[in-house]
């Protein structure tokens, strides 16, 4: 990746933002299949991307990156709250309306292998959007000095007050002068305009001596070279060419109705490492020379660390982070940023990060956490004071026992066969004492105490696997372990729940501004009453030395 630029966009700009998502929920199943929940794969998000920004937008697979991208452009309909593009709610446009906006955000898929349609021609699939929309439709802008009402007729049609038209004639002097926009590959000369001028009003009417099936192909033309692709590529198919070929020609289509705004979902991560490079340089190229704003999904966070402006770090449908690239990468503040970031290899051999990691996979987003959705993996989950000095083997065990029991409730999957796939153990277990037995003991207790489990009852194998755990949650353990053993599972989560729940699983955590430049993290460890997010990593991490 070292051929990458490592500037923030040029393009970006102070006028404010162009995309704007306030509350936005994005759900599925939401008919309630027999009282099902829905997916929640957007859970009430809030951000904004300026004009000309790289918003990068990272998480775990699953954590509702691709949704969010494909619901800001309107590909998947949101549940609830609006995404405002230049002041205006898309989730509410129909019809034409919405079909008319729809040029204004494009996307570009991560697999160009099935995103192309392998039936038509490379020219017709980048032709395909100028068809749909009927591009150009000849919209005519009448600058009138006198600024009477204005009717257009002919080939033309009327420009919208804020769209660049096609077309322009000035009225002042004695003959109208014509101007056509440079993406049109025609003159002025192509252009006939009569004007009947009256008091108060004047009619124009624009006749248009190129078919409309000249400029398409001129216009799929030019984007074929402006994605460093050839006029000859036009009646080629998509398996005549590479993977990166094929992406080249997926952000030409998306680029072929000049559009403002465009989703990346993973644009490089299905080729090749060599031609990664090229791909991401092209759309930086493009950005600058069209102004281009860009939502960059991925999951590889070394390439959103080169080219995006900011970063939204997202899990399980929430907005966890968001800030300045730079910023956030070097002094994350949400121990989910903390977590992520730490799998990456650092760059700086003088920094000390080190690595964490994760338990488990992310939830359901059918079934998420209350409270923090990071709550059933989070390293650095406040715990209630009793328990705050606690060892972390204890800690963990607790975590682990409480994870078990929660999935249990989920699934069909009887409680020893998920504990043995959470363990990542295949045999062993003939009952729940051994998976109590081997979340609570330490390494290698067991043999170093000496002790023959097959001679041992039941109650005095859980006391010898509750010796290695805390005494201040010794009790309420074992009293778990009781109960699931009595076939009392959900009785058993519920106690371990009201005896080790924090605030964490309690209460949804605000979104806190966590410096100067604005980034926000949505964690409870920035109230003033808990440690900071670094200072836990520390203990957790000096603890495990
Ligand atoms: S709110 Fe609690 S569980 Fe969530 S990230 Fe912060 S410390 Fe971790």
């Amino acid at each position: 990746m070292s051929e990458l630029l490592e500037e923030d966009s040029p393009t970006r700009t102070d006028d404010g933002p162009l995309v704007e998502v306030n509350g936005l929920k994005t759900y599925y199943d939401t008919g309630g299949l027999f009282g099902s929940n829905p997916v929640k794969a957007v859970d009430g998000v809030d951000f904004a991307i300026d004009r000309g920004e790289t918003l990068g937008l990272v998480g775990e697979s699953g954590s509702g990156k691709t949704t969010l991208g494909r619901t800001l452009v309107q590909l998947e309909s949101a549940t609830e709250g609006e995404v405002l593009f230049d002041g205006t709610d898309v989730t509410t446009l129909s019809g034409s309306d919405l079909k008319n906006w729809r040029r204004e955000a494009q996307i570009v898929f991560q697999d160009p292998e099935s995103s192309l349609n392998h039936r038509m021609t490379i020219g017709e699939i980048i032709r395909e959007p100028l068809d749909v929309h009927g591009w150009p439709n000849f919209s005519v802008a009448v600058n009138d000095p006198d600024d009477r009402s204005v009717s257009v007729s002919g080939d033309g049609t009327r420009a919208e007050p804020n769209d660049a038209a096609d077309i322009t004639v000035e009225l002042a002097g004695a003959a109208p002068t014509i101007a056509v926009r440079d993406a049109l590959a025609m003159t002025a000369d192509s252009v006939d305009v009569s004007v009947s001028e009256q008091s108060s009003s004047v009619s124009v009417s624009v006749s248009v001596a190129v078919s409309k099936d000249q400029l398409r192909r001129a216009r799929v033309r030019e984007l074929l070279e402006t994605v460093g692709l050839r006029e000859e590529h036009y009646y080629r198919y998509p398996h005549q060419f590479s993977g990166g070929q094929r992406q080249r020609v997926g952000i030409a289509r998306s680029l072929a109705l000049e559009p403002e705004f465009v989703v990346l979902d993973e644009p490089v991560s299905a080729l090749d490492v060599s031609v990664q490079a090229k791909i991401l340089n092209l759309l930086d190229d493009l950005q600058s020379e069209f102004g281009l704003t860009y939502l960059f999904i991925a999951h590889d966070l070394s390439v959103v660390r080169h080219i995006c402006d900011r970063v939204a770090v997202m899990y399980l449908g929430h907005i966890m982070e968001i800030g300045e690239t730079e910023e956030l990468f070097q002094n994350p503040e949400n121990p989910y940023t903390y977590s992520l970031l730490s799998a990456i290899p650092e760059p700086d051999p003088t920094a000390d990060r080190e690595r964490v990691t994760l338990r488990g996979t992310p939830p359901s987003p059918r079934d998420p956490p209350s409270g923090c959705p990071f709550s059933t993996r989070c390293p650095v989950k406040i715990r209630p004071k009793e328990f705050r000095d606690v060892d972390e083997h204890t800690w963990e065990s607790v975590e682990t026992l409480r994870e078990i029991l929660r999935e249990r409730e989920d699934r069909e999957m009887g409680v020893r066969d998920h504990a043995k796939a959470l363990l990542g153990l295949e045999t062993g277990f003939e009952d729940f004492v051994d998976v109590a037995e081997e979340v609570f003991t330490r390494n290698g207790s067991l043999d170093a105490k000496g002790v023959e489990t097959a001679e041992r009852t039941d109650a005095a194998r859980i006391d010898g696997a509750l010796d290695d755990v805390d005494p201040v949650a010794r009790e309420p353990l074992k009293e778990a372990i009781e109960l699931v053993l009595a076939d009392k599972e959900t009785q058993a989560h519920e106690l371990l729940i009201e005896t080790f729940e924090s605030d964490c699983g309690e209460q949804s955590p605000e979104h806190h501004t966590v410096s100067d430049s604005g980034r926000t993290s949505y964690c409870h460890r920035h109230r003033t009453e808990f440690d900071d997010t670094a200072v836990a990593f520390d203990d957790l991490l000096s603890s495990a030395e």
